[in-house]
């Protein structure tokens, strides 16, 4: 079937904007839209996630779910993460429940996750956790009861960040904060990537595909610009962001490959890019 060059864009829908996603690049399996409205990019069709997580795919991206982003989060903007006491955290992609194990010491933690692949290793680390569709596992946890909700690599994952938003805020507690770690494509990687496929006629494709990393489940990419719309849009109020970028040694890559990468992550901070962006939200009308 042909692909269509003009498409509804999932983020701006209802926004009055008419077909704001244009088709930016021509993939085997998939397309990416870019909207002119909200500058999201998004891929048609989208990816299922309990079935791109499976146990081949967990086992290969072993050393990545073993690590953690907190570990090295800017403490400057995320110290209250290491300081949480007596709260009620939920992890939502929780994946192997690695987040919650380091904080459960001293605080409550339930993970929800969508792939049943995870769920021996929820089991073996003794957290509380609930696996199913999204919408389903989060419409069955309590309401305005959560002092932190973490979206570690969750938020390009969605089919509707839109809507995960809308339900989200119904789980916080009055003080509670959302943090949402996600990817950026303002930066070089993605640039080049983008540039690779423009400059061959989309004969050099693969750049763009890893770089968007539909393979992993990403269904969006966002940038600072976008990611501001969609909490505006929620109604939701930006308390703190740090641009970054994932460190190399985290990927199961090979030496080459993460010579490179840390040529891009150089030259992402010469700009004052990455390739990540974490954010720390709260509801607009919160005390806090
Ligand atoms: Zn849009």
């Amino acid at each position: 079937m042909p692909l269509a060059d003009r498409v509804e864009c999932p983020i701006c829908r209802g926004l009055g904007c008419a077909m704001p996603g244009r088709l930016l690049f021509r993939l085997p399996v998939y397309a990416i839209y870019g909207c002119e409205a909200c500058g999201v990019r998004f891929a048609d069709p989208q990816s299922d996630n309990a079935i791109v997580y499976d146990d081949r795919f967990i086992h290969r991206i072993g050393k990545y779910l073993a690590s953690s982003q907190f570990g090295f989060l800017d403490h400057r903007a995320f110290d209250f993460i290491g300081s949480l006491r007596q709260k009620r955290i939920l992890d939502v992609g929780c994946g192997t429940g690695r987040f919650l194990e380091s904080v459960r010491a001293d605080n409550e933690v339930f993970g929800i996750e969508i792939s049943e692949s995870f769920r021996p290793y929820l089991e073996r680390a003794g957290i509380g956790h609930a696996i199913g569709p999204l919408e389903q596992t989060l419409a069955a946890i309590p309401d305005h009861s959560w002092d932190l909700i973490c979206l570690w690599d969750v938020f390009e994952h969605l089919c509707d960040p839109v809507a995960t938003l809308q339900q989200l805020r119904v789980k916080l507690s009055p003080n509670g904060v959302i943090v949402n770690w996600t990817n950026n494509y303002d930066d070089l990687i993605s640039r080049t990537s983008g540039l690779s496929y423009r400059l061959t006629g989309g004969r050099v494709h693969q750049l763009i595909d890893q770089s968007f990393h539909y393979h992993g489940g990403h269904n969006f990419n966002f940038t600072t610009r976008t990611l501001d719309r969609i909490y505006a849009q929620g109604h939701f109020r930006l308390v703190a962001r740090v641009i970054t970028d994932t460190p190399a040694d985290r990927f199961d890559l090979s030496a080459a490959m993460i010579l490179l990468l840390k040529i891009f992550y150089l030259g992402n901070r010469l700009l004052g890019k990455g390739k990540i962006v974490a954010d720390v939200i709260r509801l607009q009308d919160s005390p806090g």
